[in-house]
């Protein structure tokens, strides 16, 4: 029994590809599992194709594919600790991250099972003598490709609307965690999706994905993960065209007000800077500080980051665990030179941990860059580590403007004690979600996703479920007769 699901059996990568996973706490190999290429991906697509064109699930009642959804969503939860305990282990995040990613991943199920069938579509009043109905109907083979830093997270983000809306897909996971994901796909299993509906190949971006991406029985991609891949898969699509929906980086602003709740505000500031690392998509990297609080504000932000708790997400305790490679680690050094370069002050941080007992893993510390300005690499480009800059503004106007001098438009925080500018503002920021008083939630029930270059198309809420849904116009003339339009 192999680790690919296609066509409702576990089977091997035809090619005998093999790969290691990796805990990035100490680089010691949690399990090996199959390595497919580009004949794997086919035969995994033909299923998906053959279960959407022949298969019942498309024409399921709203009702049989919502309870296969809760159905998930039960299972996720039996088996929430081994899943949490696993998603540990392979991202190296805490396990009590692990268990909240495990709640939300059921309450995406939840949800959208709980949006299945809600909205019917639309009769449009056209007259007496017509039937106009709008109705939406699945999309067809969807290609899900996920990243590694939540794997199990953005993966049901795109398999619960899939399911709910009638579809089949093939799911990629990042080839460096797909441990939770082959769990999840096992519960789907569980759950009873008939043959071919739900499939999974396991694979590096640039043979699997590729293949996937560019399969031409694939109608619609939908891919989290960063900007260079995003642009690489939507050119791969346009050769369809395809339906694409991207989810990509973040560049997130989080500004602090001088009437802000101070100890909240710092608070928040190091939980949206170094959650997982810094390693989330949304992360607040880029914290902008009203004149007169930004020397106390920076100096409590140094003395709270250098007490962070590193170690081994699996035991009580950690507070944060390591990166998720060697090379990423590599990656947000090679940043934090280039902001010295610049000639951001380094607070704290910017080194790996001198604790022995954290030299084999992928630790750095959390660091703090002070007194940068908006034509500083670090500032414009996303680091995914736990780096952090601080800029200081003195008007409203002026922070607005520096939270919107960015390419980027994922999230951004608002800390104040003012109301009315706190919805000004919000108002203002060209960003896919706005935190005031809050840094990082979100729900199933609200939209998620980017402007600009953080993406396109949007994720959970209503139009998450869009995502996966065609609009079909349905036109009947009730009270047929010739037309007369021509003579002869
Ligand atoms: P990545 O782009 O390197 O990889 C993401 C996925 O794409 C992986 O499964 C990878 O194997 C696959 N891939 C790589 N090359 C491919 C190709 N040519 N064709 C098809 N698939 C390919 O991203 P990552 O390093 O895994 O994830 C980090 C990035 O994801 C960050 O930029 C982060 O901001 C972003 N992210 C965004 C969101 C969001 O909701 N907007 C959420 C999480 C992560």
């Amino acid at each position: 029994m192999g680790e690919l699901y296609i066509d409702g059996e576990w089977t091997r990568a035809v090619a005998g590809g093999r790969r290691e996973v990796v805990n990035p706490y100490d680089a010691s190999v949690v399990q090996t599992v199959d390595e497919a290429d580009a004949t794997d991906v086919d035969r995994a697509v033909r299923a998906a194709r053959r279960a959407f064109d022949e298969g019942e699930w498309a024409n399921t009642s709203t009702r049989h594919r919502a309870d296969l959804l809760l159905r998930v969503h039960d299972l996720l939860l039996r088996d929430k600790e081994e899943i949490a305990r696993t998603e540990t282990l392979d991202t190296g995040k805490t396990l009590a991250e692990s268990r909240f990613d495990v709640e939300d991943v059921a309450n995406a199920f939840r949800y959208f099972a709980e949006l299945a069938g809600k909205d019917g579509g639309r009769v449009v009043d056209v007259g007496p003598d017509v039937l106009s109905r709008v109705v939406y109907q699945p999309v067809g083979v969807c290609a899900l490709i996920a990243p590694w830093n939540y794997p199990l997270l953005q993966a049901s983000w795109k398999v619960a609307p899939a399911l709910a809306a009638g579809n089949t897909f093939v799911l990629k996971p990042s080839e460096t965690t797909p441990l939770t994901t082959i769990a999840m796909i096992r519960l789907i299993e569980e759950a009873g999706a008939p043959p071919g509906v739900a499939n999974l190949v396991l694979g590096s971006g640039a043979t699997v994905g590729a293949a996937l991406t560019g399969h031409p029985e694939v109608d619609l991609v939908s891919f989290t993960g960063g900007l260079a891949t995003g642009r690489t898969i939507m050119a791969a699509a346009a050769e369809g065209p395809k339906t694409v929906a991207l989810e990509l980086g973040g560049k997130n602003p989080n500004i602090v007000f001088e009437d802000a709740h101070f100890d909240a505000a710092v608070d928040y500031a190091l939980d949206a800077a170094f959650l997982h690392a810094g390693q989330v998509c949304s992360a607040g990297s880029r914290l902008l500080v009203q004149e007169a609080l930004y020397d106390r504000f920076v100096d409590s932000l140094a003395q709270r980051a250098r007490a962070i708790r590193l170690g081994n997400g699996m035991e009580e305790g950690t507070e944060s665990g390591p990166l998720s490679s060697a090379e990423h680690r590599e990656k947000v050094e090679r940043h934090i030179a280039a902001a010295r370069e610049e000639g951001a002050r380094l607070v704290t941080g910017g080194t790996r941990p001198d604790d022995p007992a954290l030299s084999s893993g992928f630790f750095l510390l959390p660091t703090i860059f002070a007194d940068c300005d908006r034509s500083m690499g670090i500032v414009q480009e996303e680091v995914f580590g736990p780096v952090v800059t601080v800029e200081r503004f003195r008007t409203e106007d002026e922070a607005v403007e520096l939270a919107n001098g960015t390419r980027y438009g994922l999230a951004g925080g608002v800390w104040t004690s003012d109301a009315s500018r706190a919805q000004r503002v919000a108002q203002r920021l060209r960003h896919g979600t706005v935190w005031i008083n809050d840094f990082h939630p979100y729900v199933p029930q609200a939209e998620w996703g980017g402007f600009g270059r953080s993406g396109v198309g949007r994720e959970l809420g209503p139009t998450g479920l869009r995502e996966y849904q065609e609009a079909k116009h349905i036109y009947q003339n009730l009270a047929p007769a010739p037309s007369g339009w021509f003579k002869g």
